[in-house]
C-alpha cells in the first residue's frame, strides 16, 4: 500500500490532502498559558503520538492578541518538549480561504445579514421552540426594503452587518470518546461579525477540515460547540473530525482557572521552581495517575503513560503555589 509523503516543512495554504490524520493544539494567543490550556494542549500531543498522528499547531489571532504571546506559547511547548510536526498554521494569514467557505455558503442561500446589536438580541422575545440563548430570528426574514433601511442605520453608526447561518434549528448529535453523545440544536450562528472578523466556528472546522486534523482534543469547555462545527462541515462538505473533549482545570470556586488566581502560568511556575518534570507529575496526578505511573521524566513518558481510557473525568481544581 502506497502512502503520501507530506513534506514536514512544506507549508501551504492550500487544503491538502493528509497522508495520516492530524490531532492540532488552537491556543489564542492572547497571553501566556496557564496550567489548564497546557494540559489540554498535552493531552492532544500525546493523543497524536498514540494514534501515529501528526501534531499540529494552530495560532487563533483573528482576536484578542497579544504580541509575542504565539512565540512565547511555543516557547513553552519546546521546554516541554513538543514541537509541532509542521510550521504553524496562522489563522490571519488564511482569511481567502474562509471568505470562500462562506461564499459556498452563501451559494446554497444560507446566509443572511443580521442588524441587531448585542442588546437587541437580548431583550427581543426568543422565538417560539427555539433552544435558549439561540438567536431570535429577528432579521432572518427580512425583505429587502427593510433591509436597506437597516443597513442605512447601522451605516450611520459606523457600524456594519453581522453574516448568520440560516438553520432549521435542528438538533445535531456527534459522538466524543470521553463524554459519549453531545447532542444539541443548532442555531443562526454567526459566520463574520460586523467588525469584519470571520466567526469562531465557521474559521475553526474550515482549518481543522483543510489542514487534515481528523481528531480535535480540547478542553471540554468548547463540548457544545461541535454539534454547530459538525454541521458547518457537513454543509462544506468538509470531513467530519472525531472529539474528545477533556475535562477542565478550575480554581478553588470550581470556576475554569484563571490569570487572576495567582501563580497559574508556566512562566510563573518556573519561577516558583516547577521543572518540567513538576508538570508532568502534576499532569499524570490531575489525570487521576499515581504514583510511579507519572515519574515521568520527559513527554515521552507521557506518552506511554497516559491513557485515555482511565482519564479522570472530572475537573482538577489547581491550588496554585505560593511565592514563598
Ligand atoms: N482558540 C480556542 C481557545 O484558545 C480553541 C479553539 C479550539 O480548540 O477549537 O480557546
Amino acid at each position: 500500500m502506497s502512502e503520501a509523503i507530506t513534506e514536514p516543512n512544506a507549508q501551504s495554504a492550500e487544503p491538502r490532502p493528509p497522508s495520516t490524520g492530524a490531532g492540532r493544539f488552537a491556543p489564542s494567543p492572547s497571553g501566556d498559558l496557564h496550567i489548564g490550556n497546557i494540559r489540554s494542549g498535552l493531552l492532544a500531543y500525546v493523543r497524536a503520538r498514540q494514534t501515529g498522528r501528526r501534531f499540529l499547531w494552530r495560532i487563533e489571532d483573528l482576536d484578542r492578541v497579544q504580541p509575542g504571546s504565539a512565540q512565547s506559547q511555543l516557547e513553552v511547548f519546546a521546554e516541554l518538549g513538543i514541537t509541532p510536526d509542521e510550521p504553524p498554521l496562522v489563522q490571519s494569514d488564511r482569511l481567502d480561504i474562509y471568505a470562500e467557505a462562506l461564499s459556498r455558503l452563501e451559494g446554497q442561500g444560507l446566509v443572511y445579514e443580521c442588524y441587531c446589536s448585542r442588546k437587541d438580541i437580548q431583550q427581543a422575545p426568543s422565538a417560539p421552540h427555539s433552544p435558549p440563548g439561540a438567536y431570535p430570528g429577528t432579521c432572518r426574514d427580512l425583505l429587502e426594503p427593510e433591509r436597506k433601511r437597516h443597513r442605512q442605520r447601522l451605516h450611520e453608526q459606523g457600524r456594519a452587518p453581522a453574516l448568520r447561518l440560516r438553520t432549521d434549528h435542528a438538533e445535531v448529535t456527534v459522538h466524543d470518546r470521553l463524554l459519549g453523545e453531545i447532542t444539541a440544536p443548532v442555531d443562526d450562528l454567526v459566520l463574520k461579525r460586523g467588525d469584519g472578523v470571520f466567526a469562531y466556528n465557521l474559521i475553526v472546522i474550515v482549518d481543522d477540515g483543510t489542514s487534515g486534523v481528523d481528531e480535535v482534543v480540547r478542553g471540554d469547555d468548547l463540548a457544545t460547540s461541535a454539534p454547530r462545527q459538525a454541521h458547518l462541515a457537513s454543509l462544506l462538505e468538509l470531513p467530519q473530525p472525531a472529539w474528545l473533549h477533556v475535562p477542565l482545570v478550575v480554581n478553588a470556586d470550581g470556576r475554569r482557572l484563571a490569570k487572576r488566581d495567582g501563580a497559574v502560568t508556566y512562566q510563573q511556575l518556573r519561577a516558583l521552581g516547577w521543572t518540567p518534570q513538576d508538570v508532568y507529575a502534576w499532569m499524570g496526578a490531575s489525570l487521576g495517575f499515581t504514583g510511579a505511573q507519572t515519574s515521568w521524566a520527559c513527554i515521552d513518558d507521557m506518552v506511554t503513560g497516559v491513557d485515555f481510557d482511565c482519564l479522570k473525568s472530572s475537573e482538577t481544581v489547581f491550588v496554585p503555589p505560593s511565592g514563598s
